[in-house]
């Protein structure tokens, strides 16, 4: 390797169309997915316009929108209308992801639909299955987990992606849907950028917290486990989430997995940048095509971002 004076590094950055042909990843709105909350009702949210609530028909509305802007896939979020102890608005096939589901499928066939699978927002309590002695209850759970699934896919889900933690449930839901590809979140962890996120999704438990059974943000060769379970029991596509405090985790799974790799950009990473680009701190357009680069240069194939819509107008 031959060194200064010969080799200048700089002389590859000497203009935007040589930028252009040596960058080495690139963002293509193909690999970009919106999330999407349903409601009885719809409630804007001003200040973080993608985590405000949509009825089933500005959901329409809005997902229309987004095929005109180029956006290909969706994942739904349902706010149930009344919640229990066991979430089982979760899996009502009259529930509101339920119902969005099929006026989707029905009006805009070429958008692609993926469905969160977890029991937070339909139980009383917030936590992501069922309670017994205080404790979620890991085995009990899956069974209510795979029910969701079923009745997501036979109302029009496309793809289903468990989001819940417990241990065993992507075997289960394989063995229900055969024929259904499953983003797993892999390795979610107990993290603190989910805030805004819970306050649309209104999951945020009654009593403790989930560390239990998310991970804790300190490891990453537990992460690999786990994304392990989730390729012997049939997942389709790893997740990591969040996305830019954990990406060595992305990093880590990208050197040892060969499946797709997705990472959730999380409310909070949007939030941020949004709030610091209301004071005048930073530009958010610049901002957030550097972290979404990031992820995709850590190595995730596709990417779940608040930032969906808006990147289909900037690229
Ligand atoms: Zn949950």
């Amino acid at each position: 390797m031959s060194a200064f004076p010969v080799t200048r590094l700089r002389r590859l950055r000497s203009s935007a169309p040589l930028r252009g042909l040596v960058r080495e990843t690139r963002l293509d709105l193909d690999a970009f997915v919106m999330p999407l909350f349903v409601a009885a009702a719809t409630e804007r949210n001003e200040e973080l316009p993608p985590l405000g609530r949509l009825s089933v028909d500005d959901l329409v509305e809005e997902a229309r929108g987004l095929v005109r802007l180029g956006v290909s896939a969706v994942l739904l979020f349902g706010i149930p209308e009344a919640k229990d102890d066991e979430g089982s608005g979760a899996w009502d096939d009259d529930g509101i992801v339920q119902r969005a589901l099929r006026a989707l499928k029905t009006e805009l066939p070429e958008l692609l639909l993926i469905t969160d699978v977890c029991l937070c927002e339909y139980t009383a309590h917030g936590h992501c299955g069922v309670i017994r002695d205080g404790e979620v209850q890991n085995d009990e759970t899956l069974d209510l987990l795979t029910r969701t699934a079923v009745s997501h896919v036979e109302a029009g889900a496309d793809v289903v992606a468990p989001s819940d933690m417990m241990d065993g449930r992507i075997a289960l839901v394989r063995e229900a849907l055969p024929q259904t590809p499953i983003i797993a979140y892999s390795a979610k962890y107990a993290s603190a950028f989910y805030g805004p996120f819970r306050e649309a999704a209104e999951s945020a438990p009654a009593f403790g917290d989930r560390r239990g059974y998310q991970m804790d943000p300190a490891n990453v060769r537990e992460a690999l486990r786990e994304c392990e379970q989730d390729v012997a029991e049939g997942a389709d596509v790893l997740m990591i989430k969040p996305a830019l405090p954990y990406l060595d985790v992305l990093r880590a799974a990208r050197e040892r997995f060969d499946l797709p790799l997705g990472a959730y950009n999380v409310s909070g990473e949007y939030a941020m940048v949004k709030a610091a680009a209301a004071k005048g701190f930073l530009d958010e357009r610049a901002a957030a095509i550097e972290s979404l680069t990031a992820i995709k240069r850590a190595g995730a194939d596709l990417v779940v971002s608040y930032w969906t819509k808006e990147l289909a107008s900037w690229l």
